[in-house]
């Protein structure tokens, strides 16, 4: 009945979990969710009050634009420059997104033939992989691995893969590794793709969820970045937006139309007044994002100092909800948690196979439950 396309795509893993993590709920087990990264904290509140007062206006009750409102890529692009220094022209290097995996889901369609690699780290998030596979691209997956910190070693990418490759997805902060890079990674970035005719797609969608005084950089900061790349963001994680599915692609003109062509044949763009609530994120109050960072920060110190305490060796992530640590096998370690402390993590595996020897804790639940979970844990006897 499926299509033979169909049975090339990975499981996905999260739809086992919730499985495993029904099953133990059911049985009347006090389940502590620590696996999918969806922000536990509320959208805020001024900018709920600004998607109720769009939603009741039937100017906003069409079809959107294809591109997204001239209005909210305005913002965007003066969110960027005052963010990151980057001056973007709204009409033609900035383009809406109904999410920013809607982006990722999509871009291969305009630029990969079938036969043709993409470059996509590995672990990664899942999306980089399944939409190339619909493009009918074949993976070359870069391993991260904590000798290199986790960035890819673009001289290991063999030379014939190099020139047949058509894009590259990057991601720092990272998902799932909570590593970061320097811009210097993000100019080796540049000029590989330069030398070898590749699209570059960064993925920065952890940008403001950063601690300990960091800050992330755009990789359009980057000089020749505009020449050769995209960034797709998001205001999913930044303002607790992930439900509402908005986002933004942003960068060199060519990609961002190349994107737009697809898109305009399969989906109608964002709701309006999403948008406006997007334009009163972008431009309204920031001290929400800063907050945000703050709890996330105490619960990471939580969750980092319990692990270290039982003997686990675990570095404090600079950026994203993340804690990425090593264990002896990913699968069996995380069975065991949801078995015997009812604790969700997602093992590292469901990132690729170099993530297996790791699991992933999203630090998305109260400094309450994270400490109840570090008292199960403690209790195991790992
Ligand atoms: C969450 C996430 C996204 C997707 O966010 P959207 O809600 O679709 O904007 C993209 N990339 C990574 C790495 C993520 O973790």
């Amino acid at each position: 009945m499926y299509s033979q396309r169909m049975d090339h795509l990975p499981p996905y893993l999260f739809a086992r979990i919730d499985e495993l993590k029904g099953e133990k709920i059911r049985q009347g087990v006090d389940v502590i969710d620590l696996g999918v990264g969806d922000p536990d904290l509320p959208t805020p509140e001024h900018i709920v009050d600004a998607l109720c007062t769009a939603a009741r206006d039937p100017k906003n009750h069409h079809y959107p634009s294809y591109t997204g409102m001239l209005a909210y890529r305005e913002a965007v692009a003066e969110w960027y420059s005052g963010r990151f220094g980057v001056d973007l022209a709204p009409k033609t290097e900035v383009l809406a997104l109904i999410g920013s995996k809607e982006g990722i889901a999509h871009i291969p369609e305009a630029f990969v033939n079938p036969g043709d690699y993409v470059l996509a780290a590995d672990p990664g998030y899942p999306v980089y992989k399944t939409s190339t596979l619909f493009a009918e691209g074949k993976i070359h997956a870069m391993p991260l691995t904590a000798e290199n910190g986790f960035l890819p070693v673009l001289d290991d990418i063999p030379a014939d893969v190099a020139t047949q490759a058509k894009l590259i997805f990057i991601n720092y902060p990272n998902n799932p590794t909570a590593a970061i890079a320097p811009k210097s990674f993000f100019a080796e970035v540049v000029d590989f793709a330069r030398d070898n005719g590749i699209v570059v797609v960064h993925d920065n969608a952890y940008s403001e969820i950063t601690f300990d005084g960091y800050t992330a950089p755009s990789f359009l900061e980057v000089d020749g970045a505009m020449e050769v790349g995209i960034e797709m963001h998001s205001l999913s994680k930044t303002y607790n937006m992930t439900g509402w599915r908005i986002g933004m692609a942003c960068g060199n003109p060519e990609i961002i139309a190349g994107l737009g062509r697809v898109k305009t044949n399969i989906d109608s763009g964002a709701f309006d007044a999403i948008q406006h609530a997007g334009i009163t994120a972008l431009t309204g109050p920031q001290d929400c994002v800063r907050d945000a960072c703050r709890i996330y920060e105490e619960r990471r110190d939580v969750l980092v100092k319990g692990l270290s305490e039982m003997g686990f060796e675990v570095s404090s992530p600079k950026a994203t909800f993340y804690v990425w640590m090593a264990v002896d096998d990913s699968m069996k370690f995380a069975a065991e948690l949801l078995d015997q402390a009812g604790i969700v993590a997602t093992p590292g595996v469901g990132f690729g196979t170099h993530g297996d020897g790791y699991v992933r804790f999203a630090i998305t639940r109260s400094v309450e439950r994270i400490e109840e979970a570090v008292g199960r844990m403690r209790e195991m006897n790992l």
